[in-house]
């Protein structure tokens, strides 16, 4: 049995209603359900870790190998490593001793309501389709574009308080082929994978190059154009790669304000560059229906790789 991180599948109420993503009680069950057979999984990997609590082992005839690589929790302890140190059934625990909820507790919510205020939990409402053809994606499948704020601020740091600058480290972007000298966070590694990609990505022959360099930008303190979400590059966690052959939703001629017209998908990416990403732990905003071909951040809890991510496409 593979659990399912997707909202989608059977979802009566998104299948009446195209236009409005719903998150229907019964999955949130289902992916509680999945945290707690994860308690087993996070006392494993965690040396010292506390003892799982009465009542939340896995059920006995749970496929608990596939099940504990699929769960939020193994995810985000794998993910951000000395950051997050344990995840119960509820809570989100920080190794300053602080701790998040997993769930809002406000119930199912709309598209807009997610992509505006997601709660942790809500961030692995869709599976990201990694290593997969650039297929466009279905309405309102945004795989990883719901950040929740808190999380994010409380492991990289808040911009508008000036805490996150200190934190940026150079990469030097395709050294052979630019040598440009960017910015990204140190925490949790990110500077670091940042330029593994950017080392791999030199590697590649020369008709890559335009998709690369120069690069657009990495942090910005700066909210989401046309949103009040801070965008995943006041984090330092992010990459514009080359404008020259980007493409972005609301240059499509659809979907954008006041528009109604559907979102025509385009995308020049070539896969080679976008697998060079997700093995390094960056997702790829191409895999949005709202998509941003050019971004790409640093979102690991995403993109474990022994996880099978196979969901991407809501019910039509
Ligand atoms: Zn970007």
């Amino acid at each position: 049995m593979q659990v399912e991180l997707t909202p989608f599948t059977g979802n009566v109420a998104a299948k009446r209603r195209p236009d409005v993503v719903r998150f229907s009680d019964p999955v949130k069950t289902y992916r509680r359900a999945a945290i707690r057979i994860a308690l087993a999984c996070a006392a494993a990997m965690l040396p010292g870790a506390a003892p799982i609590r009465a009542g939340a082992a896995p059920p006995a005839n749970a496929d608990t190998a596939n099940a504990k690589s699929n769960t939020i929790a193994a995810r985000l302890l794998a993910g951000y490593p000395g950051i997050v140190t344990r995840v119960d059934a509820t809570s989100v625990h920080f190794a300053d001793g602080t701790t998040m909820p997993l769930d809002d507790g406000r119930g199912p919510k709309s598209f807009d309501a997610w992509l505006a205020a997601p709660d942790i939990d809500d961030m692995f409402a869709l599976a990201y389709p990694a290593g997969t053809p650039a297929t466009p994606p279905a309405k309102d499948a945004d795989p990883g574009r719901a950040r929740n704020a808190a999380f994010f601020e409380k492991v990289y740091g808040d911009c508008r308080k000036g805490n996150v600058p200190a934190n940026l480290a150079d990469v030097v972007w395709l050294p052979k082929k630019s040598g440009a000298r960017i910015k990204a966070t140190r925490i949790n590694g990110v500077a670091q994978k940042l330029q593994a990609v950017s080392d791999a990505l030199d590697a590649l022959p020369a008709a890559f190059d335009v998709y690369l360099k120069p690069p657009a930008g990495t942090y910005n303190c700066r909210k989401i154009a046309g949103s009040t979400s801070a965008s995943a590059h006041s984090y330092g966690i992010a990459i514009d790669i080359a404008t020259a052959r980007a493409d972005y939703w609301r240059w499509s001629g659809g979907g954008t304000a006041g528009a109604s017209g559907p979102i025509r998908y385009r995308n020049k990416i070539p896969p080679e560059i976008v697998a060079i990403f997700e093995q390094h732990g960056f997702i790829w905003g191409g895999r949005w229906h709202h998509y941003d071909t050019m971004h790409f951040e640093y979102r690991p809890e995403l993109l474990m790789g022994e996880v099978e991510n196979t969901h991407t496409a809501p019910p039509r």
